[in-house]
């Protein structure tokens, strides 16, 4: 594949097998190198995709933040970043995100890092605090003097250690929402914003200051409601959770061609922020110089067939990366059966209103 600049990259994390994932085909999500095929349900259909990284069942948390790495490091130099964790509901969003104490992911391992990067350092000073946002989509947002998208009583707390991170975040994170849905009992129905903010200050030279910023979203699931037998209000939830899906995707791509064309500055193709509050919050995070990384999760199984195609046209959100569609050799079915609904050219958007 050849590399072409992207403002977002994507990787994709499949999990491994649960109990509840119900009939599963082991050949059916294939990955190889960067690569991944998956079939569709019917089992005619095999969708090929190249993406930045592909993890397979068998990745540790600790794999899995080291690809991620260096797209955080880069908060040091002032930048802003954002990592993101989009999937179905029960496909592995909070635990690669967020983890269990005995098996910690990004965020647990981002606070460790930046602790340890501030303990190396000797001839500057590095500040961290960090704000938490759920449900933004009820969220007071406005314009500040700077023009940036803010929320006016957003707390920002400055911390010491990790434990006073911990103990904060910990209090902070129970307030987010779930709610029960058929595809997994502690499923999460908002988004959720974590941001790490460091100031940077030179010792001898106090003028000289840097300030990076990473946002570390665990998406809503984005799973198709017909599955879940969501309720009205449930249904109402949905539709504004995919409204601000949807745009995030839009975001993406339009980022991203701006990338590939080498313009990152406001020359390029409109990128429609304001169309959500989740990417108006996230605006000076994604875009300008800043990196985004987008991590796809995937669960097997083959009720999540669909799902796991849908996910993986949004991760190839980018004009750079092939998307091929192959047909299995499978000869049991006539060649000229039509094609199953399930399969007609899919609309990563579309599917997700
Ligand atoms: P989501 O946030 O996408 O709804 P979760 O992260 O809550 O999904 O994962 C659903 C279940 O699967 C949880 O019990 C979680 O611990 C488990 N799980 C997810 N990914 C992995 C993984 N890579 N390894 C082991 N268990 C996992
Ligand atoms: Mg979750």
């Amino acid at each position: 594949m050849t590399t072409i600049s992207k403002a977002i990259a994507c990787h994709v994390r499949l999990r491994p097998s649960h109990p509840n994932d119900g009939k599963t085909n082991p050949g059916s999500i294939k990955i190889s190198g960067n690569s991944i095929e998956a079939l569709n349900k019917e089992g005619d259909k095999r969708y090929h995709f190249d993406l930045d990284k592909c993890h397979g069942q068998t990745i540790s948390q600790e794999e899995v933040f080291d690809s991620v790495r260096s797209t955080i490091e880069q908060a040091y130099n002032g930048q802003n970043t954002t990592i993101f964790t989009y999937g179905v509901t029960g496909s592995g969003k909070t635990h690669t995100m967020q983890g269990s104490r005995e098996d910690p992911g990004i965020i647990p391992r981002t606070v460790q890092a930046i602790f340890r990067k501030r303990s190396a350092l000797r001839s500057s000073t590095l500040s961290i605090a960090f704000s938490y946002v759920s449900e933004p989509q009820k969220r007071d947002i406005r314009m500040s003097a700077e023009g940036l998208n803010i929320i006016p009583d957003l707390m920002v707390q400055p911390i010491n250690s990790v434990t006073e991170f911990e103990v904060i975040y910990d209090a902070a994170a129970k307030t987010r929402k779930t709610a029960s849905t058929k595809l997994n009992s502690t499923s999460s129905r908002s988004h959720a914003i974590l941001t790490l903010y460091l100031h940077i200050l030179e010792n001898n030279n106090p003028s000289k200051r840097k300030c990076g910023k990473i946002c570390l979203t665990d998406l809503a699931g984005s799973e198709n409601n017909n599955l879940t037998g969501n309720d009205k209000e449930r249904m109402r939830e949905s539709s504004a959770i995919n409204t601000s899906l949807t745009t995030l995707g839009k975001v993406v791509d339009a980022l991203n061609l701006n990338a590939e064309r080498g313009n990152r500055d406001s020359a390029g193709v409109f990128v429609p922020y304001r169309e959500s509050k989740l990417t108006r919050l996230l605006q000076d995070a994604l875009g300008g110089s800043s990196q985004g990384l987008l991590i796809c999760c995937l669960a097997p199984g083959e009720k999540f067939a669909r799902d796991t195609i849908n996910t993986l046209q949004f991760a190839k959100k980018s004009k750079s990366v092939e998307n091929r569609l192959l047909v299995a050799d499978n000869s049991q079915r006539r060649a000229s059966a039509p094609l199953p609904r399930a399969i007609k050219p899919i609309n990563a958007n579309a599917a997700f209103k």
